[in-house]
């Protein structure tokens, strides 16, 4: 281990998939590709429009070729997001962009290109959404390929076969293609300098179970071919040329985490079901079809919220019937999962600008977004809705309708769904004419109309993220005021048992979805509160069936009788926290 000035140099950066990973570094340069603005003579322009395209063509088949060439099955189910490149790729609109740049400006075609793509950099980097902004790494991505082939540079992105066993990659950024062309046999890590949560790296280093620790500014620029490296995934941490010390701590903790995910996988497989025979339903909420795998290895019985914003931010132009239906086919198709919850558009405001006139909000959250916005946009919302059907020919599908605030959304929402099932009709397309459609309980009003939502709808998700953030007025995403989130707020609490008996009343099932529904903290007041499913992001599953498991339900109805005669949430989180340490002391230290 080398003995200088940068031994334990610790670098924190975003933890995005889970585990550690100790190892040699293998640096994967990419310096960028600088160009520079030459005039070209009115003869040459079309000689540069056609280097730009031909650039184009090749970037196509060398992506294709990449795709195709995938030895491993497991990796080859990740070769979507190269599919992602390709559309950017094919994109007309910025095709004819840099076409336009060539002939008005006369210029050489990287030049226009640099030109374009900064142009549509800048755009992206205002977004706030961060799946959005993440987008831009895919253009940026794609720039420097483009760039690559035409001025006649080699990509190389294999690990070094100098070195033994298993490599942390560490790099300034990878695409999607380095990603799948790594041998991730051999890769036991990922450190990169940009990136975030939604960046695809982040998302393939998740779905194979990769550690990886993202967004370090300048790890590639501190780090060289053969150092020692330590990431942590959970905490975001990345350690250069560890002390032995401080390499035996991680050892053991990797030891640790190891024996755990082995546990973890051992309960996922086991019911759901409390030591009194209380069977309830464990869900998985998801993004991308990627997850389908962690869904099921993580126990999940079905997906109880299938977000699909990614659907839309995930590309320039809006998707078609068909990029909706494919998608969700392949999800009704899956038979390890018993059902999906497709969530219609949840989104609105600044992320649509592009493609949707929408009117500048200052306050989005409280917007012209999710149903409100489907209901505008009918197009849109069809559009969808129509893919669904079809897609629930081939499987348990249900439809899911976001931010409901009153009866006249529902009726609404059900009047276009029965116009897209006669539009179906007339064109002879099947579909199930007996799909559920629910809807999520995530604004405060709609928990006092309860009565009356249920005998318009099949199911309610209730989503605590957003009835947290409207019932107790604080933004979710304002740090300043993030003490005040409460999931045990008396006023939250009678919501949500509210729900749960007007649902129950009129013989609908009741799910929640929220962030709370993963926290096993809180699983005996859920498992108190009689719902039919909870909800939660796949690695949670295991840890909270283990505590459902653990209690009665008789028990959970007590405790919860018991924290709803407290008047305030602190008291009963003291109450809960004392409870768990004493029945689970190894979860509650
Ligand atoms: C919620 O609001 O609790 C929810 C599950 O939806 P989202 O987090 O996507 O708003
Ligand atoms: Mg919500």
């Amino acid at each position: 281990m080398s003995q200088d000035i940068f031994a334990n140099r610790v670098l924190k950066g975003k933890g995005v998939s889970s585990g550690i990973a100790i190892g040699k570094v293998h640096l994967l340069e990419r310096g960028r590709i600088q160009v520079s603005k030459h005039a070209v003579k009115e003869e040459q322009v079309d000689r540069e429009i056609q280097r730009f395209q031909q650039a184009i063509k090749r970037a196509i088949d060398e992506l294709n070729r990449i795709k195709q060439s995938i030895p491993d099955d497991e990796v080859r189910q990740h070769a979507f997001i190269i599919d992602a490149h390709v559309l950017m790729l094919q994109d007309q609109f910025f095709h004819n962009e840099v076409v336009e740049t060539i002939k008005r400006q006369r210029i050489n075609a990287e030049w226009a290109l640099d030109m374009v793509v900064s142009k549509y950099l800048s755009s992206f980097e205002k977004v706030e959404d961060p799946y959005l902004r993440e987008r831009g790494q895919d253009l940026n991505h794609i720039h420097q390929r483009l760039l690559r082939i035409m001025v006649g540079k080699q990509a190389s992105s294999t690990v070094d076969r100098r070195i033994r066993g298993k490599a942390v990659i560490v790099t300034h950024d990878l695409s999607p293609a380095d990603t799948i062309q790594l041998d991730l046999h051999r890769t036991s890590g990922f450190v990169t300098d940009v990136g975030g949560r939604t960046s695809h790296t982040s998302i393939v280093a998740r779905a194979l179970e990769i550690p990886a620790v993202v967004g370090l500014a300048n790890a590639s620029g501190l780090v060289k071919n053969g150092d020692t490296i330590i990431i942590d995934g959970d905490e975001g941490t990345v350690i250069i040329n560890p002390s032995a010390d401080v390499e035996k701590e991680y050892r053991s903790k990797q030891v640790r985490l190891s024996a755990q995910r082995r546990e973890f996988l051992r309960l996922a497989k086991l019911r759901s079901e409390t030591k009194d025979g209380f069977r309830i339903r464990v869900g998985a909420n998801i993004e991308l079809l990627a997850e389908m795998d962690i869904v099921e290895r993580y126990g999940a019985e079905g997906v109880g919220l299938y977000r699909t914003e990614y659907i839309y931010l995930s590309r320039k132009t809006l998707p078609t019937e068909d990029d909706h239906y494919h998608i969700y086919r392949k999800l009704a198709e899956n038979r390890a999962i018993k059902y999906t919850t497709i969530r219609t558009l949840d989104i609105g405001g600044d992320k649509f600008a592009s493609k949707i006139e929408v009117p500048k909000e200052i306050n989005p959250a409280m917007g012209l977004r999710a149903i409100r916005l489907c209901i505008k946009e009918v197009d849109i919302f069809k559009t969808q809705l129509r893919g669904i059907l079809r897609a629930s020919l081939f499987g348990p599908l249900r439809i899911l309708i976001p931010m409901v605030s009153g009866l006249e959304e529902v009726r609404r929402a059900k009047a276009l769904i029965k116009e897209c099932m006669e539009e179906l009709d007339a064109q002879k397309e099947g579909y199930n004419r007996e799909i559920k459609v629910g809807i999520m309980i995530e604004v405060p009003a709609t928990t006092m109309i309860t009565d009356l939502l249920a005998s318009e709808v099949d199911f309610f998700s209730i989503g605590t993220n957003d009835l947290i953030q409207y019932s107790l007025a604080i933004d979710r995403v304002n740090e300043y005021v993030s003490y005040l989130y409460e999931p045990l707020h008396p006023a939250v609490l009678r919501m949500i048992k509210r729900t749960v008996e007007d649902a129950h009343a009129h013989h609908i099932e009741v799910s929640i979805c929220g962030e709370m529904a993963g926290e096993p903290l809180y699983v005996p007041i859920l498992l108190g509160l009689d719902l039919d499913e909870f909800s939660m992001n796949a690695y949670a599953i295991p840890r909270v069936k283990k505590i459902i498991r653990g209690l009665g339900h008789s028990y959970c109805r007590e405790l919860l009788h018991e924290v709803m005669s407290k008047d305030s949430a602190k008291d009963s989180e003291a109450l809960v926290r004392r409870e768990m340490s004493r029945l689970f002391p190894e979860d509650f230290a």
